[in-house]
């Protein structure tokens, strides 16, 4: 299989996944026209549309694109409420697309039904983990979205974040904040400065990398404690991703 973005929105990317036919599975459209291009474009055939959670921007292509291509399957959770999905998907069911498997993982935080599929080495993952950072809380609790990032932290080291938004610039730039002496942060921060001052997309990302740079993934991190320390007296991983979080909202 293999991956394209497509920018999409003011910061969105669109994930696509074809076979060596052309056969293709979009993931999160949140806009029909850019997709509608790349098709296209690469000639690909639209066999599946995968939807990580209800919002606008990750469902708001996909009424033009089942009027295009009224035989795709559309699959996602309960609470995207429209008629056009083809199939309602829960936490450990299993798809066959494009000959592989892609399973359901329910990652609830950002809202409370939002999945993410994996199909190896592919993640995607919608808005809970983002490179070097973590969607915003408009549902769920701390609690919830830390159990999402420690199941998507069970994941082989080789597997690739596809997330859905560009936001790794200001994420990298908050974990240099906190761990202005962290050398992978450093380094990393480096990378996506001059990624972004060409335009470039720095995604996917590789969750060894994440294990690194993203402190959303470092809550056992003696460092990272201590710095916490100072405005929280007990520090389970769960209460430093809580403080995290909320550091994150009005950095
Ligand atoms: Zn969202
Ligand atoms: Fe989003």
């Amino acid at each position: 299989m293999k991956l394209t973005s497509i920018s999409a929105l003011q910061d969105n990317y669109i994930w696509v996944l074809s076979d060596q036919e052309g056969k293709c599975v979009i993931v999160d459209p949140g806009e029909a026209d850019p997709v509608l291009k790349a098709i296209a474009q690469h000639q690909w055939q639209p066999v599946a549309i995968l939807l990580t959670h209800h919002h606008a921007d990750h469902v708001g292509g996909v009424r033009q694109l089942k009027e295009r291509y009224p035989e795709i399957a559309i699959y996602g959770p309960a609470e995207i409420n429209i008629p056009d999905l083809t199939q309602i998907v829960k936490d450990g069911d299993n798809l066959q697309l494009l000959g592989h498997d892609f399973s359901v993982m329910a990652t609830p935080g950002h809202t409370l039904g939002h999945v993410s599929y994996f199909s190896f080495p592919y993640l995607f993952c919608g808005d809970t983990l983002f490179s070097a950072g973590c969607g915003r809380l408009f549902e769920g609790t701390p609690e919830q979205m830390y159990q999402s990032f420690q199941r998507i932290n069970q994941l082989p080291a080789e597997t690739l974040i596809c997330c859905a938004h560009e936001y790794t610039e200001s994420n990298i730039a908050f974990a240099l904040s906190l761990l202005p002496e962290d050398d992978h942060i450093n380094r990393f921060y480096k990378e996506v400065k001059a990624l972004r001052a060409e335009k470039q997309p720095t995604l996917p990302s590789v969750l060894a990398t994440e294990r690194q740079v993203n402190v959303f993934l470092r809550t056992e991190d003696p460092v990272l404690q201590r710095k916490v320390k100072k405005d929280i007296l007990f520090q389970q991983p769960g209460e430093v991703f809580a403080w995290l979080r909320a550091k994150k909202d009005t950095f």
